[in-house]
């Protein structure tokens, strides 16, 4: 090795991918012609070779700046030929060398380099490093088992500085640039320390490699374990001849071909994820069946074609419904906006107000809707709220409740199986509210327009779309419907029907179809006129038609049984066949007492059922001046007994009365069917009517009914229902009716013939009523 200054010029081979140090002995083939040419020329001479790593390794020729500055100079102890022109070398490390030049001979390039001296064993400064790194190869052997033994133990042995970082570096670095690195540090201190760094950090990538290792081995036992598992799962519900995973599959090909909304999509296949984890047998599989299956069987995106063919919607109303002119016309209103709206405003809601029919029971307004459904060709779905106390009847519970199920409205949705039915409120005016929460709130959301396209159940937990469905309501009377609900509604009043109408519906609807109901021949039951009349007189009682319906079904059905046991085959009513058939007349119709009376008046009332004439009872007798009120009397009309006893005690000595009755009486006022609760001011002439008759002991004519509200001062006031009270007085049989004057408007709403019954008498002043209704005192007479 010419030692000129520590210089040489020797061939170089660069090596692709290799780093070679000075204690190395080494195996490699080379290939490229250069590096042939340099090996032969190093073997002509003294076998030395300078060997210099690439930084590039996909250069072909590279120049100097392609190469690590520094290198090693090897002695090559043997050369192969291998098949083809490629040689196989043994290279045998000696010295660093920093390469200063390459220049080309004849058949190779050389390069020129400058030895590194080796570092001075024997320094004592390098001890506690040798120490660390020898601890830290240990360390690193025992997190990574990947020294042998054998190596480990001859590391452990090697106590030359340059010799160990190079040996520790051939065996524990894996990366090019960080043995290029060792190799190029010239500083025996510095290059132990940087070792000892790269093996801390080796160490601790080691360490995670581990955990990871660890981690990845845990998950995929656990998912081996699950997929045995599950096989097994599998194959013994074949065996079973139930496959529980084509049912998760069944699960799933319906949600992709449902058009859920984005967080119902989230939530039904997370759920089926969840229902495909659980053990069979386990008791969530039920619960979670059940709510994907709630999910899934939502009609999403299913509408009917609105038929907004008015022609139609008319006939279709006058079909079933005899008279209710003006509902049918609202109702006909009602569906031009809505096929006006869908003509100049398509794609848009069609959102109506939200009818409320109101009106005593029987009176047809559940069958309305339904008409109005059969019209539209739409759905049709009803829910009583009668009675509901509790949102969650509505809402639903939430699911954490065992047993927990949607509410009414999703329900309802389910079976009416589109988005867009017709959905009926029975009994808006019968909800209550309780500790549970207020159904009318919940109402309040599922009937607004703005809130309603996102009604939330708490059991679903996802927004549904309600916008589309068609909300209509129906209450008997509408001082109890919550008046937030009430603001958002459209009334449509549903009156009572006067006996010629019940007449004309029993003759033209309710027989026609109890008889085809009961299987029987069109026209094998006849019922003159005459007939049917007493039926509804002696057998019902009622504002609606709902017990006339069943009363004609169990005429025909008494019917069906008379013509088979005898052979006939048509019947013909008459009075004594009704009695025979339905038994002994429930109501027979009293006149009213037509002997006046002292204390007993005549009121007109409007109830929940209807028009009702009320008897109004009063008597006094010995005591201290207590007034007791009986018969379910709500406050209001027990303030208008007050104020009636004020009226007449300040008119006492005008009505002839002594004027300290009040100190020498107790008086009782009465209204009998206590069963009814009563309420409103209209009783007010009623009550001051009897507390005079009873003081000044003038009878009452028995004839005579009335209805109106009194100031303390006397003047009669207005108040609601005329039609009801006037077919009540009609029903009654009286003679004449009082009402307020400022009701006079309301006649025309009474049918003409129940009008032609008695004489309306319109007052202003209680004085008035008094002259109308009492008979001149006893002693007058
Ligand atoms: P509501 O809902 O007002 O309590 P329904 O709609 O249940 O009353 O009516 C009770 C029965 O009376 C139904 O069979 C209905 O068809 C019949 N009905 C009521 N009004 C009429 C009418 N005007 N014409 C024909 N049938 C009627």
């Amino acid at each position: 090795m010419p030692r000129k200054k520590g210089s040489v010029i020797l061939p170089v081979l660069p090596m692709r991918g290799i780093v070679f140090f000075p204690h190395m002995l080494l195996h490699f083939d080379v290939g490229r012609a250069a590096s042939i040419a340099a090996l032969e020329k190093a073997m002509n001479s003294n076998h030395l070779i300078f060997l210099v790593a690439q930084k590039d390794s996909e250069a072909e020729q590279p120049t100097q700046d392609d190469l690590y500055p520094v290198g090693t100079v090897g002695t090559v102890k043997q050369v192969f030929n291998l098949p083809g022109d490629a040689v196989r070398v043994l290279v045998e490390g000696k010295a660093r060398a920093t390469l200063t030049k390459l220049s080309e001979s004849d058949t190779c390039q050389m390069a020129h380099a400058v030895l590194i001296p080796p570092c001075d064993a024997s320094d004592e400064n390098l001890d506690a490093l040798l120490r660390t790194t020898h601890a830290l190869v240990e360390e690193y052997s025992q997190a990574t088992g990947r020294i042998s033994p054998e190596t480990l133990k001859s590391l452990s042995e090697v106590n030359d500085p340059d010799m160990l970082a190079d040996l520790v570096a051939i065996n524990l670095l894996n990366r090019m640039e960080d043995r290029a690195e060792i190799l190029m540090q010239t500083d025996p201190a510095l290059r132990l320390q940087k070792l000892c760094e790269m093996i801390i950090r080796e160490t601790q990538l080691a360490d995670i490699e581990k955990t990871v290792q660890a981690r990845l081995k845990k998950q995929i036992d656990k998912n081996q374990k699950e997929y045995y598992l599950r096989e097994q799962i599998h194959a013994i519900q074949e065996e079973l001849g139930d496959d529980e995973s084509s049912e998760i599959d069944q699960l799933r090909k319906k949600a992709e071909e449902l058009p859920l909304n984005e967080e119902a999509r989230e939530k039904v296949f997370k759920e089926i994820a969840r229902l495909s984890h659980m053990a069979p047998g386990t008791p969530e599989i039920g619960m979670s069946r059940t709510y994907i299956e709630w999910i899934l069987d939502l009609p999403w995106g299913k509408c009917t074609e609105d038929d907004l063919d008015l022609v139609k919607a008319r006939k279709v109303l006058d079909e079933d419904h005899y008279g209710l002119e003006k509902v049918k016309e609202r109702i006909i209103e009602y569906l031009a906006v809505l096929k006006m709206k869908s003509i100049n405003q398509p794609g848009q809601m069609l959102h109506g107000p939200i009818l409320c029919f109101v009106g005593p029971p029987g009176v047809g307004k559940t069958s309305i809707v339904k008409d109005i459904a059969r019209a539209t060709g739409r759905k049709f779905v009803q829910m009583s709220l009668g009675g509901v106390r509790d949102e969650a009847e509505i809402r639903g519970h939430r699911r954490t409740y065992v047993g927990a199920i949607p509410g009414r409205i999703i329900a309802g949705i389910k079976q009416a199986g589109t988005m867009n039915p017709v959905f009926l409120f029975d009994e808006i005016d019968k909800m209550g509210n309780d500790f549970r929460g207020d159904p009318a709130s919940a109402m309040l959301e599922v009937l607004d327009g703005e809130q309603n396209a996102a009604f939330r159940d708490h059991y679903l937990e996802l927004p549904f779309d309600l916008s589309k469905v068609m909300f209509i309501t129906t209450a008997n009377s509408m001082d109890t419907i919550p008046s937030p609900l009430l603001d958002r509604m459209e009334i449509i009043e549903v009156s009572s029907y006067t006996e010629e109408e019940k007449l004309q519906i029993a003759k033209l609807h309710l027989l026609k179809k109890q008889i085809e109901e009961n299987g029987l021949v069109k026209g094998s039951v006849r019922v003159p006129d005459a007939v049917m009349q007493k039926l509804i007189e002696n057998y019902t009682r009622e504002a609606g038609v709902r017990t006339l319906d069943r009363t004609i079904a169990r005429m025909i059905r008494k019917a069906a049984v008379d013509m088979l046991e005898n052979g006939k085959k048509q019947i013909t009513m008459s009075a004594e066949k009704l009695e025979d058939y339905l038994g002994a007349p429930k109501y027979l119709r009293e006149p009213p007492e037509k002997k006046p009376m002292v204390g007993v008046v005549n009121g007109l009332a409007y109830t929940t059922v209807g028009g009702e004439m009320l008897q109004i009872e009063c008597t006094a007798m010995t005591g201290t001046g207590t007034l007791e009120l009986t018969g379910q009397l709500g406050d209001v009309m027990k303030e208008s007994a007050r104020a009636a006893l004020s009226w007449v005690r300040s008119h006492a000595e005008e009505l002839k009365i002594d004027p300290a009755f009040h100190k020498a009486l107790d008086i009782h006022i009465h209204v009998p069917e206590g069963a009814v609760p009563k309420d409103g001011p209209s009783a007010g002439i009623t009550m001051t009517v009897a507390l005079v008759s009873v003081l000044t002991k003038r009878p009452v004519l028995q004839d005579v009914a009335m209805t109106g509200e009194m100031t303390l001062r006397g003047r009669v006031l207005p108040i609601g229902g005329l039609k009801e009270k006037l077919l009540a007085a009609y029903r009654a049989g009286i003679k004449t009716v009082l009402i307020p004057a400022e009701n006079a408007k309301d006649l025309e709403d009474v049918p003409q013939h129940v009008l032609s019954m008695f004489r309306v008498r319109t007052i202003q002043e209680i004085g008035e009523v008094l002259e109308l209704a009492l008979q001149p005192a006893a002693e007058e007479a």
